[in-house]
């Protein structure tokens, strides 16, 4: 089937148009600036044939329209109507408790995106501009959307509930979410192919390291507990966001510092995390450079963030009580050989050993990088987000 692959942002829509049969990308491409003087439209093709324009975009109607146009163009397009479209599969943040999979979208399904609106202020909105101008624009064909929270409303009470009075879990739904979902289900899902194994027989442990990271522990196919919470804020250390932290330095700061509330959290989403701590750049790349310099708080910086990962492996071991993978996945996680080695080496209460010469030959694609005889099998697994959206979005229309 084809499907066409839509992730919105507040002024931009990135689409891949897929083809899922053969896990082919026809296309992908990017809108940027929407709503912006200077707005730009961009694409490659599978062929390699490259485009980059100004065109005026004025809201996401504009911008799906442009894709649109680009798709069903007789000169630089890949198919000749929108009806070879099957499907559109839109990437939506947040699914609050209402979306535990994949849903096709309807009137009723849009005012239950907009209720949990409020769980993603900066994220649902877009994705709801992407999808009405879809509806708009298509017809009839299917428009799916899937969630970044589904794959985690599987987590039970003790995982998810925070321990602060229960009414505001009953009044405001304030609980772990989980985030990164999608990406956690497809790595865990190839990590059971890779070993062919049933997915119900394992337990996975899948670490997404990238920019925004966070963990997942995977029990017979399914999430128990995952790193992230009500925003995307907690759980490990990543380039900018602080991860776990006492909620009471919030306060503390907000007086020292005479900062609003508002100021504190933008500050521990924005200037934290690694940037924060190493002065230097949120791309770890940059901080393991400044390292090897002799940079003493950019090392700081590393070994913090490589301590919070290996607690959360050791916290998830205790809770799937043993594992039998742990599968690196996003920027980092698939490209570095360095972080995956400095966690490797705190590894040693898995019994796992990381192979050195296979940990630098796995860089960004799947591969084993522990010893041949571990028990439990350290694994690098690229995340294909979009590709696991068509594949969802295809499941659900198969159904
Ligand atoms: P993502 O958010 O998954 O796109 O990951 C992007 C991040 O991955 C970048 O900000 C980099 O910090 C990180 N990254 C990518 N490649 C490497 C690498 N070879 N070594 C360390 N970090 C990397």
């Amino acid at each position: 089937m084809n499907v066409l692959v839509i992730n919105c942002g507040s002024s931009s829509l990135k689409f891949q148009f897929i083809e899922t049969e053969d896990q082919r990308v026809l296309v992908r491409g990017l809108c940027e600036r929407i709503g912006i003087d200077g707005s730009a439209f961009e694409y490659k093709k599978e062929t390699g044939d490259k485009k980059a324009s100004k065109i005026e975009m004025k809201d996401h109607n504009d911008a799906v329209a442009v894709v649109l146009s680009m798709l069903t163009d007789k000169e630089d397009g890949v198919i000749d109507d929108l009806a070879k479209i099957d499907a559109v599969g839109h990437r939506v943040v947040h699914g609050g408790e209402k979306f535990k999979e994949a849903v096709l979208i309807n009137d009723e399904v849009i005012k239950e995106i907009e209720e949990v609106s409020d769980l993603a202020p900066l994220h649902n909105p877009a994705a709801l501009l992407g999808i009405r101008a879809c509806m708009d624009q298509m017809g009839n064909i299917p428009q799916v959307g899937v969630f970044d929270t589904a794959f985690h409303q599987t987590m039970e009470p003790e995982s998810y509930l925070y321990a602060i009075p229960y009414d505001y879990y009953e009044k405001y739904k304030i609980r772990r979410y989980g985030f990164h979902g999608t990406s956690h289900e497809y790595v865990a899902n190839r990590a059971a192919q890779i070993l062919g194994k049933d997915i119900s027989t394992l337990k996975i442990i899948v670490c997404h390291i990238g920019n925004g990271a966070s963990m997942s522990a995977v029990k017979y196919g399914k999430c128990i507990d995952t790193s992230m919470g009500f925003t995307p804020l907690a759980g490990l250390v990543m380039g900018t966001r602080s991860g776990d932290i006492d909620p009471a330095i919030i306060t503390y700061l907000m007086k020292k510092e005479n900062m609003t509330a508002d100021e504190v959290v933008s500050m521990l989403n924005k200037q934290s995390g690694v940037l924060g701590l190493s002065g230097v750049s949120s791309d770890y790349r940059d901080v393991i450079d400044a390292e090897k310099n002799g940079d003493q708080k950019a090392k700081k910086a590393m070994d913090v963030f490589i301590l919070r990962i290996v607690k959360y492996i050791g916290a998830y071991m205790a809770e799937l009580d043993g594992v039998d993978a742990v599968a690196f996945t996003a920027g980092a996680g698939e490209n570095s050989v360095s972080i995956r080695e400095r966690i490797g080496e705190k590894l040693g209460f898995l019994g796992v050993t990381l192979d050195k010469e296979k940990n630098k030959a796995a860089r960004g694609v799947e591969g084993f990088i522990g010893g041949d005889d571990d028990k439990v099998k350290l694994m690098v697994i690229p995340t294909n987000e979009e590709y696991a959206i068509a594949e969802q979005t295809v499941s659900l229309l198969k159904r």
